[in-house]
């Protein structure tokens, strides 16, 4: 059982960043406007999350810390046009498997909610509580997997991929106001904005912005928006129906359309959700496109259209 557990947890549970993303990803489908990050000793000795959304009832908090329980996926159609971003149920239970956990939630429609501690999995005390939206205290990460956390990179290394992490969905989640502070430092705080080049300001700074080149195509329920040029000099980022994703096949129509000698984009591709799986991997950071060629074939389209101006 407490092996089977670890196994599990070795698949969503590589690293902070990995803990990170998979609170993040339950925050936005409760439907939280704003979310923060609070972070020590690069997420091994804390990670916090706290979150203003709908909150866990008070029946189902231990529920959602045993395997497979998802409360996302109501029958088989769901599977299909799945739209949260959460949907395994393995996120919490693997992540308790491997570190002490405290969560603290109210659902919206109670007026009563839940703090619960859990250690290696196992329920150690639960008692009442008022709170809002839900808090989820992280601590000693891999306390009892002393092999992965020998394994695990410099501090420097880890914050670094924690930062991008949330980068990340803080540019596919523009509405929603993020806040991360690592060893009381203050990373990020953004409040939420309107736009995809807003939030890209708000996160790259104005001067950067202003360098960027922009261009997007709608076709039927295919949306293409691309951010490119110096300011974005090394880096490139790949959203799928908001989405973080490495596909390689994007990148290189990317290259090729725009003829790019180095990474310095950042695209966001918006589709039907039946049109893409992201379920190939547990981590979800890869996709599979029903129709590839019309991607590319778009992408190639945008490279044609007029710079979208950003002074309005
Ligand atoms: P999944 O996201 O795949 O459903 P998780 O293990 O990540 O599985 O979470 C299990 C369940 O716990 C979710 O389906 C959801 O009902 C509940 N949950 C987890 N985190 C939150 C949160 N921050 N706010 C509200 N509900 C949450
Ligand atoms: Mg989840």
């Amino acid at each position: 059982e407490s092996i089977v557990g670890k196994i599990a947890a070795g698949e969503v549970v590589e690293r902070p960043a990995s803990v990170v993303k998979e609170l993040i990803e339950n925050s936005i489908d409760a439907g939280a406007s704003s979310i923060s990050v609070y972070i020590k000793k690069s997420g091994i000795a804390e990670i916090k999350v706290i979150d203003d959304g709908e909150g866990i009832g008070r029946e189902d908090v231990l529920l959602a810390f045993q395997r497979h329980a998802t409360s996302k996926i109501k029958d088989e159609k769901d599977l299909v046009r799945i739209s949260s971003l959460g949907f395994r149920g393995e996120a919490l239970y693997s992540i308790a498997q491997v570190s002490k956990i405290k969560i603290t939630t109210q659902h919206r429609a109670e007026n009563i909610g839940t703090e619960a501690y859990f250690v290696a999995g196992k329920l150690k005390w639960q008692k009442p509580a008022i709170t809002e939206g839900t808090t989820i205290e992280v601590s000693d990460l891999f306390f009892n997997t002393p092999v992965r956390r020998k394994f695990l990179r410099s501090p420097y290394t880890e914050k670094a991929n924690i930062i991008e992490v949330v980068q990340n969905y803080c540019l596919a989640f523009p509405e929603i106001s993020f806040s991360l502070f690592i060893d009381e430092e203050e990373i990020l705080n953004l409040p939420e904005s309107e736009t995809n080049y807003e939030r890209i300001c708000q996160i790259f700074g104005l001067e950067t912005a202003e360098t960027l080149k922009i261009k997007a195509i709608s076709e039927g329920d295919y949306k293409v928006e691309i951010f490119w040029g110096e300011g974005l000099k090394g880096r490139y980022k790949v959203f799928v129906n908001r989405r973080y994703v490495r596909e390689q096949s994007i990148v290189n129509s990317i290259y090729k359309a725009f003829q790019l000698q180095q990474p310095q984009f950042i695209i966001f591709i918006t589709l039907p959700p039946q049109d893409v799986d992201f379920n190939v991997h547990p981590a979800k950071t890869m996709v599979r496109f029903a129709n590839p060629q019309k991607i590319h074939n778009l992408i190639f389209k945008v490279a044609e259209q007029k710079h979208i101006s950003t002074s309005s």
